[in-house]
Parts: structure tokens; C-alpha cells; sequence
């Protein structure tokens, strides 16, 4: 079973591809995923840059005249929160969804050719599944987020993401021992915190990433 593109032929259930010009006939997840994959859920520790992928992905897509829409969900209201900010200095205004807002409505008779997500953990489940809807109607969706908060759960919004997206992609961190950080670690006074509610704005409280083993230990 093949596809016959624009530009190339590409062979589906093989997961091989014909390029026109080459003729490779190597394994080609590039040329798949053009086809078959169109939800995206890059997921990492924070201060994995996210946000910078997400801006840089944003400005790549629109210097080729993609429409983008970018947006995040309003779970943080204080000043300047509708702006997708990283820590390398790229910043760009962001449309804020509501917990209980419809994207598909939100985006009706925009026809944009894609919708990027920062801070994807916060979305609602249903709210994935309206990403999903409009993945599936040809909008490329390239959604950002943590995959679990400072007690090691899970995120429903990212959870959900994991469970329906086409494809997911880790952004590595290091944590200060070398290894790979994959704990999000909250503290305060210099301990780490290990139980609360999931999502406090604008507390005391502090966030860094670590490896497992360091944040079990409690070594900052
Ligand atoms: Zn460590």
C-alpha cells in the first residue's frame, strides 16, 4: 500500500519510502510523518527549553508563510501572563484558553495551518480532544508541556496528550549530577517539597529539575 504525494510516493505499511529523487528505499519516519502524524506533544522537565522550541518552531513555520496561532492556557492571570517567554530571551504574545473554552471555537474562520500549545500540561482533557479533532481535519498541532508536576503525577492535560498525540518527543534537561533530570522538584527554605496542590501561582515556593534519584534523596 502506498501514497502517491505531491512530490513522492511513500509506502505506508513498510514504513520505506520512494523519494522521487533518491529512490532511497530506507526506513523514512520524515516522510511518514508528513502523512500520518499531526499532533505533536513535546514533553520535558522545566528549564528544558520548551518555550524556546516552541518560539523558534513558531518562526521557522511562519517565515515560510505558515499561519501560526500560538497560544497557552490562562491558569496563570498575573501581568504578562499571555506571553510565551524562554529563558534565552524569545518572547512572543500568546492567545489565552480558558479551562472551560472551546479552541475549535476559539479558532473558528481563522483556517490557520497550525496551533502551537505552550504550558500543554494545563489543558483540560476534552480540550486535547478538540486539538485531536482538529488534527484529524489537517491542522499540524505542536503542543509543550511538562509530563508530571513536583509529586511525580501526571498532568491530565498531558496525560491525555500521551493517550491520543501522533507523535511525542522528549527535550532532555541535565540534572547537576550529570545524570538526566526527569523530576520536576519543588522547594521552599531549601528542602524539597513532595505534597500540595498541584498548581500554586504566585506562592513561596520554588522549582528546579533533577534526576530521580536526587530528588527521592532530597540532594538540592
Ligand atoms: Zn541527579
Amino acid at each position: 500500500m502506498f501514497y502517491i504525494t505531491q512530490d513522492r510516493i511513500i509506502w505506508y505499511n513498510s514504513i520505506t519510502c520512494i523519494c522521487s529523487a533518491l529512490m532511497c528505499g530506507r526506513i523514512c519516519t520524515e516522510n511518514l510523518e508528513r502523512i500520518v502524524m499531526k499532533l505533536y506533544f513535546y514533553y520535558g522537565v522545566m528549564g528544558s527549553s520548551k518555550s524556546a522550541n516552541c518560539l523558534m518552531t513558531k518562526f521557522n513555520f511562519e517565515e515560510h508563510g505558515q499561519k501560526v496561532v500560538l497560544m497557552k492556557p490562562s491558569i496563570d492571570t498575573r501581568e504578562g501572563a499571555n506571553i510565551v517567554k524562554s529563558r534565552a530571551g524569545l518572547s512572543a504574545p500568546a492567545r489565552l484558553i480558558d479551562p472551560d473554552a472551546s479552541i475549535i471555537d476559539m479558532i473558528k474562520g481563522e483556517n490557520p495551518d497550525i496551533i502551537m500549545i505552550d504550558e500543554a500540561q494545563f489543558l483540560q482533557p476534552w480540550q486535547v480532544d478538540e486539538l485531536r479533532e482538529l488534527a484529524d481535519n489537517g491542522i499540524r498541532v505542536f503542543c509543550y508541556g511538562l509530563r508530571a508536576d513536583f509529586r511525580s503525577k501526571a498532568f491530565p492535560g498531558s496525560l491525555r496528550l500521551f493517550e491520543v498525540c501522533d507523535t511525542m518527543r522528549e527535550l532532555v534537561s541535565m540534572c547537576k549530577c550529570g545524570k538526566k533530570a526527569t523530576m520536576n522538584v519543588r522547594y521552599a527554605d531549601g528542602k524539597i517539597v513532595y505534597d500540595g496542590e498541584q498548581i500554586v501561582i504566585g506562592g513561596s515556593e520554588q522549582y528546579t529539575s533533577l534526576c530521580h534519584r536526587c530528588w527521592k534523596e532530597g540532594r538540592l
